[in-house]
């Protein structure tokens, strides 16, 4: 089954306005393929949303980085899924390996996340991925399957999620994936899907890979049958970005 390729640009904790204008106008310039080859998704932080949404390209879409897990109320600094809604955002990251580290959040609280954001609407990039001392005691299967069934457990329709592996170890690091691991680990994960959840959802469901891609390694990665795009970061802000949503093809 034909699944279409993914390419996400997570801009992180970064930006001034000026500097969104700088990025949007690049992708907006870009010559990439069409929408029916490849979706792009970019995710500026909260407070650019509603502006890099109103001047992005119609072909292109927006991510938030982040919403709560349950419905809005008194829950002071957060934003709610309703209020993504509200604002027209379809997408939205769960599930980072900076928010699972940083801010402690357990598969099930990314997996109850998951399962509210699709129950409100929004499409999910969902974030999984070992850390360096996970692969080197030989876990990284275990702990990504850990966290893939803390959402598979929470959610009966997955039309609307893509399943993003991000190994620890190459975020943000410079330390890519060979794509033999990457597809090792894409195809497992496939694997895995296909076992606990079906084999309709396993053939169809994206798994895109996220660390350290760029304009240089994409091709090689964008190769693997397994590989069904990619969530990137660093080089999202990069007009490199275009290279990267190119490799679709
Ligand atoms: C990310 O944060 O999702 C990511 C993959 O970052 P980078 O591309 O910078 O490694």
């Amino acid at each position: 089954m034909a699944r279409k390729f993914f390419v996400g640009g997570n801009w992180k904790c970064n930006g001034t306005t000026e500097e969104v204008k700088k990025i949007v106008t690049t992708l907006n310039e870009a010559e990439v393929p069409s929408e029916d080859v490849v979706e792009v998704v970019v995710s500026p932080p909260f407070v650019f949303l509603p502006f890099v949404k109103s001047l992005l390209r119609p072909d292109f879409h927006v991510a938030a980085q982040n919403c709560w897990v349950r419905k809005g109320g008194a829950f002071t600094g957060e934003v709610s899924a309703e209020m993504l809604v509200n604002l027209g955002i379809p997408w939205v990251i769960l599930g980072h390996s900076e928010r699972r580290a940083l801010l402690n959040e357990s598969n099930e609280f990314v997996g109850d996340k998951v399962a509210y954001a699709l129950s409100q609407g929004l499409k999910v990039i969902a974030c999984i991925g070992e850390t360096l001392e996970q692969r080197e005691s030989g876990s990284t299967m275990a702990v990504v399957a850990a966290q893939t069934k803390a959402i598979a457990e929470k959610v009966t329709n997955w039309d609307n999620v893509v399943l993003a592996y991000e190994p620890v170890w190459a975020i943000g690091t410079g330390k890519v994936a060979t794509p033999a691991q990457a597809q090792e680990v894409h195809c497992e994960l496939r694997k895995w899907v296909h076992d606990n959840v079906g084999a309709e959802v396993a053939a169809k469901v994206r798994i895109i890979y996220g660390g350290s891609v760029n304009g240089a390694n994409c091709k090689e990665l964008a190769g693997q049958p397994d590989v069904d795009g990619f969530l990137v970061g660093g080089a999202s802000l990069k007009p490199e970005f275009v290279d990267i949503i190119k490799s679709a093809t």
